[in-house]
């Protein structure tokens, strides 16, 4: 129980960071190996009632080795949606079905490189299936995504279901099996991904029991068999002090009824489970530890930091809520109100606007939470701005560099002078 509204537990202990950023310049982001291990496990734990459950992680929200290859080591797969995501996963030892291949917009070359790899092919549009016969020859095993429109309510940060770019319609995944099973694929899976960041555990359940009543409807009537089920990711986390994390054993549990109703009432074959979650499984255990460079009162108070949304673009995108504890300042009276900066030139570069922090001054440490998913991965070069280091922690004092910060040689590599 949280009994302070405005404080939240750091995943690495503060003494810990401070002495890395004494030892390292800052910013830096840094991961906990073993909460990132625990997190998972409880995912896994939640469907082990059913004997065949894989979690694919989705390597958009953490694309590092080091973190693919600890989470392959504890059984989970690699959700890929791009080449670089295709080779990633391949160099860090995965291929086969411990790859889902859940591109949009696909070029040919990754349908090419997912066949290549012997990955499980996700289509996200009937278009698709005569693309990846061109390009790549059709896989015994295909998998469909589908986008339920407007029988279906979305979120804030994935939209409503009918204007997400993403999936077949209802009609056409009839239309789509028909014509896959007529090719002379065998192996079929269906897959849906609709919500994104969402901490009600029901609604996963209602997701899945759509996907098991869709999945055998389309069985019946196609005299086809799925082996996949695939509900997607989306699972939120408590990013504001207040949010409760989502019960995944109630998910499972949720799960578990609806699989014996609307699946294995109707004398269905066990298909296999499967979710592919990037967030729940590293966001939490992840921060970024970045230093006060300057206060600035002006119309409001500032303080600007070494770290910018290069680094975290989360806020600036979807003005998403990232806590911000203040090393060694954690217990002093939090009576001051600031917007929290980076030096980008532009005016949304902000980690937060208004927040109630303890007194700040010049070298003070922050660590802004909850960065251990969609934050370093989506970094980017803009206004010259550079990407910076990573590190996870393998043991309790112990770091690990897992990405070195970029350089201006980097950033200067490809330009024609
Ligand atoms: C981004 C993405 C995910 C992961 O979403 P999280 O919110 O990190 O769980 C999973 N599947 C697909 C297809 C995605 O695009």
């Amino acid at each position: 129980m949280n009994l302070n509204p405005q404080s939240k537990p750091l995943p690495i202990p503060e003494a810990e960071l401070a002495d890395l950023a004494s030892r390292v310049p800052t910013p830096f982001h840094v991961y906990d190996a073993a909460g990132i291990a625990a997190s998972l496990g409880r995912l896994q734990r939640a469907f082990a009632w059913h004997g065949d459950f894989r979690e694919y992680f989705a390597v958009k929200a953490t694309p590092i080795p080091a973190i693919l290859r600890l989470l392959a080591s504890c059984g989970a797969g690699a959700d890929c949606s791009s080449l670089a995501e295709l080779v990633m996963a391949e160099r860090c030892g995965l291929s086969g079905d411990m790859v889902m291949f859940t591109s949009n917009d696909t070029p040919d070359e990754e349908f090419a490189k997912a066949r290549r790899l012997g990955a499980i092919v996700n289509l996200d549009d009937i278009s698709h299936i005569g693309a990846l016969e061109r390009c790549a020859g059709l896989p015994d095993l295909v998998c469909c995504r589908y986008n339920p429109g407007p029988l279906k309510q979305g979120n804030a940060i994935i939209g409503k279901p009918e204007e997400a770019k993403y999936g077949f319609t209802r009609a056409q995944l009839f239309d789509g099996f028909r014509i896959l099973r007529d090719k002379g694929v065998r192996r079929f899976g269906l897959h849906t991904m609709v919500a994104s960041n969402e901490l009600n555990p029901q609604y996963f359940v209602e997701t899945a029991s759509m996907v098991f009543k869709l999945a055998a409807e389309i069985s019946r009537e196609l005299g086809i068999t799925f082996e996949l089920l695939n509900f997607g990711g989306g699972i939120g986390i408590p990013y504001r002090p207040g949010d409760v994390a989502v019960d995944l054993d109630a998910v499972g549990d949720g799960i578990r009824e609806c699989y014996r109703a609307d699946w294995e009432s109707a004398g269905l074959p066990r298909p296999r489970l499967c979710l592919e979650c990037g967030r729940m499984v590293t966001g939490p255990y992840g921060c970024l530890v970045s230093r006060v460079l300057h206060i600035k009162h002006t119309y409001r108070d500032y303080a600007g930091l070494d770290a910018c949304m290069a680094n975290l673009m989360r806020p600036a995108l979807y003005g998403a809520y990232h806590h911000i504890s203040v090393l060694g300042k954690e217990d002093r009276p939090k009576d001051h109100v600031y917007d929290v900066t980076g030096s980008l030139c532009e005016n949304n570069d902000k980690f937060a606007i208004g927040r109630v922090l303890p007194e700040l001054e010049r070298g003070d440490l922050v660590a802004i939470h909850d960065t251990g998913a969609h934050g370093s991965a989506m970094g980017f070069q803009y206004n010259g701005k550079l990407r910076c280091a990573e590190y996870l922690r393998t043991a309790p004092g112990k770091f690990e560099l897992i990405r070195r910060a970029e350089t201006l040689d980097d950033y200067f590599a490809t330009l024609v002078w």
